[in-house]
């Protein structure tokens, strides 16, 4: 079901609070990153033009229930206002006397931010009485929090229960286009590329995509476990050794449904897992090859790469979930480099190409590819469960359209 979009909504001398992922990184006080802050300024800037009384709230961090000056939203609000280039407060709580008063004196095209929705554990308990303050008179509730929408929390959910509409903002409108109205009769060939650590984090996505997907590529460490299953030595590579039958489950899945499920041929190898470890590649598994014990494998071979490129070009719909190896080390980066390099490719020549969230995101940034990918989730959980078919309760919980 559609859900209610901002473009469609009056906000002129409303008070509108605004569900923000806020939560990023920090190093003393200063941010490192500030892309998820970035993301949610089209959505701020159009309620700002629109004269929205604008009160944002967000997450931050891991507190344990109670104010924690490390994670004060403090410096968002700082580096928001000089975004905007407008002052934007900071109430000292999110809810209580002080920010109520705070959101009543608020004029039309004015921020205001509140302090750590999680420094109050009934954030993630959910709590009524709470989530009825968060709410306080607000008479437009937008949510532009996709990373936490996955989450049926006091901010993400409970608040739309006291707030007469709750629509979605920009960011949340372009991730669940991608990652769901996209998805829906995507373009073929529709080719999914997984990788990361564990078979069991993405057994959902897989069997749900599987459904509709022509091909699957598999890298990273769950190929071991695949491999592994298959009967193959695997060395001291990372392996669920508890997730083997489950992988011939889908090994034999996908092959009664006719979707191609390519593991990756080779793999490289090492005997250290550190920076500037060497490395070798394996023969092809179908010849023979394998690692030996002492090695792991850390991504995945040259045959691999070449084969998975392959597939890449031939796919009208992409969509990419995990590192085909340990990307964070150079010399364990030549995959998964390679393979971000071809599905931007697939971009230049009119693919559709999804990168779902996590680990494949930062991969894509580190290799200065993400403005070649159509699409970039900043969702990690919550875009798994998306691709999963799940309902998040924070999409649910919005008007429909
Ligand atoms: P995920 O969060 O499941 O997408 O997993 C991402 C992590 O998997 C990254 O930190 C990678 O370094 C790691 N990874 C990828 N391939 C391997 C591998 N072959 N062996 C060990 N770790 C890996």
């Amino acid at each position: 079901m559609a859900k209610l979009s901002i473009r469609n909504l009056d906000f002129s001398g409303k008070e509108v609070l605004m569900r923000v992922d806020f939560n990023v990184p920090l190093k003393d006080g200063v941010i490192t990153d500030d892309t998820r802050i970035q993301a949610a300024v089209p959505t701020i800037r159009h309620l700002v033009d629109g004269g929205a009384k604008l009160v944002l709230c967000s997450h931050l961090g891991r507190p344990k229930g109670g104010p924690e000056a490390k994670y004060s939203l403090a410096p968002t609000a700082a580096h928001l206002g000089s975004i905007l280039g407008k002052t934007v407060k900071l109430a000292p709580d999110c809810v209580g006397v002080e920010a109520a008063a705070m959101r009543a004196a608020l004029g039309a095209g004015e921020v205001l931010i509140l302090e750590n929705t999680r420094f109050h554990a009934e954030e993630e308990a959910n709590d009524k009485d709470f989530a009825k303050q968060l709410a306080g008179s607000a008479e437009i509730y937008v949510n532009d929090a996709f990373g936490t929408a996955h989450r049926a929390h006091a901010s993400t959910e409970g608040v739309t229960h006291f707030i007469p509409t709750s629509a979605m903002g920009f960011l949340m409108e372009r991730e669940l286009q991608y990652l769901c109205d996209e998805l829906e009769k995507p373009a073929k060939p529709f080719l999914v590329i997984m990788g990361g650590a564990k078979v069991s984090d993405k057994i959902q996505v897989i069997t749900a995509l599987m459904e509709k997907a022509d091909a699957f590529i598999i890298g990273g460490a769950m190929a071991n476990t695949f491999r592994k299953a298959q009967g193959y030595h695997t060395g001291n590579s990372r392996v669920e050794a508890d997730k083997l039958d489950l992988a011939l489950e889908i090994l034999a899945k996908a092959k009664a449904k006719g979707v191609r499920f390519l593991l990756p041929a080779d793999t490289r190898i090492t005997q250290e897992f550190k920076d500037g470890a060497a490395t070798q590649v394996t023969a092809p598994y179908e010849q023979g090859g394998e690692t030996p014990d002492g090695w792991e494998g850390i991504d995945i071979g040259d045959v691999a790469i070449r084969e998975f490129s392959d597939e890449v070009a031939k796919a009208r719909t992409i969509i990419w979930n995990g590192p085909m190896g340990v990307f964070e080390i150079e010399n364990f980066a030549k995959g998964t480099r390679a393979i971000a390099e071809a599905v931007a490719q697939a971009t230049t020549k009119g693919a559709v190409t999804i990168i779902g969230g996590g680990d494949s995101v930062t991969a894509v940034n580190q290799f200065g590819l993400d403005d070649k990918m159509t699409f970039i989730s900043t969702g990690g959980g919550a875009s798994l469960e998306l691709l999963e078919g799940k309902e998040l309760p924070g999409v649910a919980a919005l008007n429909n359209a």
